[in-house]
């Protein structure tokens, strides 16, 4: 048997609804392909209102029966780590469809994808036991009162993903959401949606009631929608473009569902004069370039100081073109295809309007390979404010670099963006470090060194990036209302 047909045995063109495989009502299916190779490789269900219906039922039955509400913490812990566990066991098989559905290194997804999906699962565990109110001390009107707080789980959570990281991405909402007491209906993307099929039937192994999650596959301006405007919604948890994501702020408003948002990003690298060049230029190349610059936190803006601007460039250039662009099942490939013909075309379009608005272009500047959907990672130096691959998120490997004299100067380039989400700076002054990252406005700040995402630390963005901060305590807390409770002694 190949590796595509040992991988993708999944039922085709179903969704798990309330422990079950079924079909879309409409009965209609969408193709999915190798970004690779543009060869079908499987079929999902087109679902639709009528199919988020039967999930959001389902969901709102678990949330409400007693092998999940009467389950006790302790019990919903160790169902979390019995999660986590099975995912390891996958990893092989998980790795192999995420790169077959989105193009990844097969061992990028082992070293990235698979454990972030595990971690989160076993950090979040952790909290299921740990979510606590407070006591208060209630000043009241003399009479004696005994006062506290209670975290009650939100109820039905709608999880919308995007398709970069699309199991990891899955694992952090449902994660969440379990830990809090929530039950689930997630929509992965319409590009992606293998590996998030496969995770709710291993978590169904694992253990999981039937209804607790519940996937329904689709298009987003019909599922995704369908889900934003339920009134048996609760809260949104959403990651994916800042478009979206005010289409579906919008659309909540309905039943004023809570909702939060991770979104774009046009994230700034800056290398100060004093920095070791040595890691800076790998570091800041990896920053822009990893998973062929689909990362949210991509640093795609750098600024280098205007002393060390030509070794860097040329530095950077040579990693650039160090990278192997390639199929994803080969093991030396560190760029793999972007997700689809349209995002290859959308990124082309960037590379041309750079070209057009002055920009000096370092390396690469075009589409590579005889098939799939490859672009050779990009340089452009000399870039300005004003031009658009400076302004827009590109999501893909193309990285602008100008040159900076001050630190005032560079914090308000940095700044000047509408997004929020991520920074770095590479300096070896620890004051120049941390008065910077006081000062930029970001959601996450990396100093030497970048990308380092953990369960333990808040994720999310300033500005248009996004609404509220995923993983970490205070991510598994926007899956909770807080019940104050006032008793007269
Ligand atoms: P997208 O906004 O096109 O789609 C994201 C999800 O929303 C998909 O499941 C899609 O089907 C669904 N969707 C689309 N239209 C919808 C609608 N009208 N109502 C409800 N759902 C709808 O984003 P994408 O192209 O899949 O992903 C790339 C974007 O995601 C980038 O902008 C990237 O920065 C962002 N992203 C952000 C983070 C973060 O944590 N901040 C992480 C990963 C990706």
């Amino acid at each position: 048997m190949n590796a595509i047909t040992e991988v993708l045995r999944l039922p085709r063109a179903e969704m798990l609804i309330n422990g079950r495989w079924q079909k879309a009502e409409s009965g209609e299916a969408i193709a999915v392909e190798d970004p690779a190779n543009g060869q079908q490789i499987s079929e999902i269900a087109a679902g639709g209102k009528a199919d988020v219906d039967r999930a959001v039922a389902a969901a709102r039955g678990a949330f409400e029966g007693p092998s999940w509400s009467r389950m006790r913490p302790i019990d919903r812990s160790r169902l979390l780590e019995n999660i986590a566990r099975t995912i390891e066991d996958h990893a092989q098989e998980l790795a192999l469809i995420e790169s077959h559905d989105n193009g990844k290194a097969v061992a990028h997804a082992m070293m990235i994808d698979v454990p972030a999906a595990v971690d989160v699962f076993r950090y979040m565990s952790g909290w299921c036991t740990k979510l606590t109110g407070k006591t208060l001390p209630v000043s009241g009107d003399g009479r004696a009162y005994h006062a506290y707080t209670r975290l009650e789980p939100i109820g039905v959570v709608g999880a919308i993903v995007p398709w970069n990281y699309p199991l990891s991405m899955a694992a952090w909402k449902l994660a969440m959401a379990l830990a809090a007491g929530c039950t689930v209906v997630i929509k992965p993307s319409e590009l992606t949606s293998l590996s998030t099929l496969r995770l709710v039937e291993l978590m169904h192994d694992a253990g999981l009631p039937d209804g607790v999650v519940n996937i329904v596959t689709g298009y987003g301006h019909v599922a995704g929608q369908a889900m934003a405007e339920h009134e048996g919604i609760d809260k949104i948890a959403f990651t994916g473009s800042t478009a979206t994501g005010k289409k579906i702020a919008i659309a909540a408003l309905g039943n004023m569902k809570r909702v939060s948002l991770e979104l774009g990003g046009k994230s700034p690298s800056i290398i100060c004069a004093d920095a070791d060049l040595a890691q800076a230029i790998p570091g800041a190349a990896l920053a822009c370039f990893f998973n062929s610059g689909q990362i949210c936190f991509a640093a795609t803006r750098l600024y280098v100081h205007r002393s060390v601007y030509e070794p860097v460039v040329a530095g950077l250039a040579q990693v650039a073109e160090s990278f192997k662009v390639g199929n994803g099942r080969d093991p030396q490939t560190m760029i793999g295809p972007l997700v689809s013909k349209a995002q290859q075309e959308r990124v082309l379009g960037f590379i041309e309007a750079g070209k057009a608005e002055g920009a000096k272009l370092i390396t690469g500047g075009q589409a590579a390979g005889d098939e799939g959907y490859f672009v050779k990672p990009t340089i452009f130096g000399d870039t300005r404010p004003d031009m658009t691959i400076v302004r827009d998120e590109i999501f893909g490997p193309v990285l602008s670099v100008s040159a900076f004299d001050d630190m005032d100067d560079v914090v308000r380039q940095a700044n000047s963006s509408v997004y929020g989400l991520a920074a770095n700076i590479w300096t070896r002054d620890l004051r120049i470090a941390h008065t910077t990252a006081a000062k930029l406005h970001a959601g996450s700040v990396w100093i030497n060194c970048h990308g380092v995402v953990d369960p333990a630390m808040p994720f999310g963005g300033f500005k248009q990036s996004g609404w509220g901060r995923e993983v970490s305590e205070e991510g598994v807390s926007l899956y909770t209302e807080t019940k104050s409770v006032c008793a007269a002694l």
